[in-house]
């Protein structure tokens, strides 16, 4: 920074003490980060709660990426949740191009092996990762749904589940399960008996229906719960919120899609009525979806705006921290 110093000294004084409080603040707000970040990996107490961490992943020269395709490049979902008693589980594994980063991650937080991995749905930006994680973190059973999608990254992913002989199960709406003896998990999406062999066209299905047919489950510990939603549209909250009305209640919420105005409908937030939402994106999508939660007097995060999040369910209530605060004159 340039100080001019050959006018009045009183002038360039202040000058020098202006330069000297920015850098200060400038000090502070990184020592602050630091420490929020420091929060996001330390694990001291997860032990007693339903941890759920999301990672705020970079897709590292996006642009270039971007100009040989005509798919949006956006580094998806990767959520790793911690039960009470330990148990290691990720849902979904952003794109491929953040399998790395997603690793470092995951071995900085110390898990060399997840017990349980969920893959919504067979789209890039929630299986890419995978490829990477097989070889380096061994998964005890991965869970998944029996959608096809005619792709290399879904042929791998099938492959690598081979090759590394990882036990897999379909899941679908009905299906229930217990994640360590404290978690539990209820499936509402997809519909029962959802196979290739049930669905029309399975050779040309669309990148919608395929959203459509994202695993739908509620985690619950005590009196708390967080409801995971892949990628669903708009038809299928109405049809899940008029379908499960109970069961689509839940403290925490993953908007669905990203946070994009393919979904957030009315009828999903007045079935969850989510005290706090997360939109998993580098980006925000939709100023209107943000504020629409926001009006339902949920508290919102963007991993693209507050990079990781961390919350802490402890059988009565919800805990969230976030490496910086949202500050935007448009977001209320
Ligand atoms: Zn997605």
């Amino acid at each position: 920074m340039l100080t001019d110093c050959s006018r009045a000294k009183a002038h360039c004084g202040k000058m020098r003490t202006r330069v000297l409080l920015s850098w200060l603040l400038l000090l502070l707000l990184t020592l602050g980060q630091g420490h929020v970040e420091a929060a996001f990996f330390d694990t001291s107490e997860d032990s007693g709660h339903l941890t759920i961490r999301y990672f705020n992943l970079v897709v590292e020269n996006k642009e270039e990426l971007q100009r040989h395709t005509d798919r949006t490049i956006k580094p998806g979902d990767a959520i790793l949740v911690t039960t009470p008693d330990g148990r290691q589980i990720l849902i979904d594994s952003g794109l491929t191009y953040v399998g790395d980063q997603l690793l470092k991650f995951l071995q900085q937080l110390g898990v060399d092996r997840l017990d349980y991995a969920f893959a919504t749905h067979p789209h890039w930006d929630h299986i890419g990762g995978f490829l990477t994680l097989f070889p380096n973190i061994p998964i005890g059973k991965m869970y998944h749904v029996n959608v096809p999608n005619d792709t290399d990254t879904l042929r791998l992913f099938l492959q690598g589940l081979d090759d590394y002989a990882i036990p897999n199960r379909f899941l679908e709406a009905g299906d229930q399960l217990m994640l360590g003896d404290y978690v539990s998990a209820s499936v509402l999406n997809p519909p029962a008996g959802t196979s290739p062999d049930t669905l029309e066209s399975p050779e040309n299905i669309s990148t919608a229906r395929i959203n459509n047919l994202s695993l739908v489950m509620r985690l619950d510990y005590g009196e708390t719960s967080a409801l995971f939603t892949g990628d669903i549209y708009r038809a299928q909250e109405r049809y899940l919120s008029a379908e499960y009305p109970e069961e689509m209640r839940a403290n925490v919420l993953h908007a669905p899609h990203h946070g994009e105005e393919t979904g957030s409908s009315f009828e999903l937030i007045e079935a969850v009525m989510p005290e706090v939402t997360i939109i998993s994106r580098d980006d925000l999508a939709s100023i209107a979806i943000f504020n629409r939660y926001r009006a339902y007097d949920s508290d919102v995060y963007v991993t693209g705006m507050n990079g990781h999040i961390l919350i802490r369910l402890d059988g009565e209530s919800v805990q969230v921290v976030v490496e910086q605060e949202i500050d935007s004159p448009f977001l209320h």
